[in-house]
């Protein structure tokens, strides 16, 4: 939704569905750059800006485009009609600014669609209990997409986002990157919490558990030829063979603390990571060493933005507590992940990862697993030979045609 003629363009996509028989639900977001806009003049006027007011500001970027969606959709001759997520009571928890969808009631969506009506819905917005604006949290429109066509059992959930589709890794880093026709549901949420950007991560768990078909699209695409996109798939729908790995993932959003010398007895991890999760710091890889004359090192990654908090709680409340012997940290780490359905059924992926970076002379500091996908931390200097040399390997990049 960048400009006047973008959502003219939208607005004849959504016609032309339309014209094909469908019932539509369009969730817009806002015009590209406005959130962020919003967001900067608040943090003008208020460097900490209160969370609920924030949420009655910058929920007004989608109240912009719904009305103008729906004009320029009367203007080719639809009925449509535009609603705030209030009005369709999408209710939220009061978790401001990074609220939870808790139910839609909808009625008067189902309403608007059995008058043959288009129904703009203002994403990324909900509304608590109490009738606060919430909102869901960066990249919220996607999640709200989702839900709604969970909550009205819609045959399908199209995104439309500023890729056309899910790639087998960051084209930016490799440019020999494909996009993947389809990937599994267990696979988009690994690489989306892996640190893919492609959909909100939450909108991906909410398509999980609903079972709501997902397709990813470019909203940059000509007019009359447009691609099919990624379809999100559930494994057991698919009779195919699944690809040993379907991306490489990475995330340069990480930092890496250990703690040295601790007392090798039951209870340190806790010790450790209570205070770290106390303070609200989502803690990822976790690595405990084999003891040694009754002691042992501990590390753990945190986001990168976490860092100087986690680290004051070690120095502080942990480092004298547990009696450790130094605290060391590293905020220029990244991970990079294989991540692939396939490699269930394939062993040999781990040691094939490790060769490959082995070759390129790339120490792995951290390794995580999970039953379809292997990450190693590893110096953020390397992150694009990791990336690049890995997604050869695994024989993702393009074929010359
Ligand atoms: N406008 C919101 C944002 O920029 C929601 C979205 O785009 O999905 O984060
Ligand atoms: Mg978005």
């Amino acid at each position: 939704m960048g400009s006047p003629e973008r959502i003219r363009g939208v607005a004849r996509r959504v016609a032309r569905w339309k014209a094909q028989g469908n019932q539509l639900v369009v969730v817009v977001s806002a015009m590209s750059g406005e959130t962020n806009r919003l967001i900067a003049l608040a943090k003008d006027v208020s460097p900490q800006p209160d969370p609920r007011e924030l949420d009655v500001m910058v929920s007004t970027g989608e109240q912009v485009t719904i009305a103008l969606l729906a004009m320029a959709l009367k203007d080719l001759g639809l009925k449509a009609k535009s609603y705030t997520g209030g009005q369709v009571k999408v209710l939220t928890d009061s978790t401001f600014t990074k609220a939870r969808i808790l139910d839609i009631e909808g009625d008067n969506i189902r309403r608007d669609l059995g008058q043959d009506t288009v129904v703009i819905v203002a994403g990324f917005q909900g509304m608590d209990e109490a009738g606060n604006i919430t909102t869901l949290g960066r990249g919220g429109s996607d999640t709200s997409g989702v839900a709604l066509a969970a909550a009205l059992k819609a045959d399908e959930c199209q995104i439309y986002t500023d890729v056309d589709g899910v790639y087998t890794t960051d084209p930016r880093i490799v440019p020999e990157a494909r996009k993947l026709e389809r990937v599994t549901f267990e696979e988009m949420l690994e690489m989306a919490s892996l640190g893919s950007k492609v959909l909100q991560i939450r909108s991906v768990e909410f398509a999980g558990k609903y079972k709501v078909k997902l397709r990813v699209l470019s909203s940059f695409e000509e007019e009359g030829k447009e691609t099919n996109g990624t379809l999100i798939t559930f494994e057991e729908d698919t009779q195919m063979e699944q690809p040993i790995i379907s991306g490489i993932a990475f995330n340069r959003d990480e930092a890496k603390l250990t703690v040295l010398g601790v007392p090798d007895r039951p209870g340190i991890a806790y010790q450790i990571l209570g205070p770290i999760a106390d303070a609200n710091i989502d803690v990822d890889v976790i690595i405990q060493n084999v003891g040694h004359d009754g002691t042992t090192d501990f590390s753990f990654t945190v986001p990168r933005g976490e860092f100087a908090r986690a680290r004051k709680i070690l120095d502080e409340q942990i480092k004298p507590h547990v009696g450790a012997r130094a605290i060391e940290g590293d905020n220029r780490i990244c991970k990079v992940s294989a991540v692939g359905v396939g490699m269930r059924s394939h062993p040999g992926v781990a040691s094939k990862m490790f060769r490959v970076l082995a070759e390129e002379g790339i120490n792995i500091q951290m390794i995580s697993t999970s039953e379809i996908k292997i990450s190693v931390v590893v110096d953020e200097k390397y992150l694009e030979l990791a990336v690049r040399v890995l997604h050869r390997a695994f024989g993702l990049d393009q074929v010359a045609a």
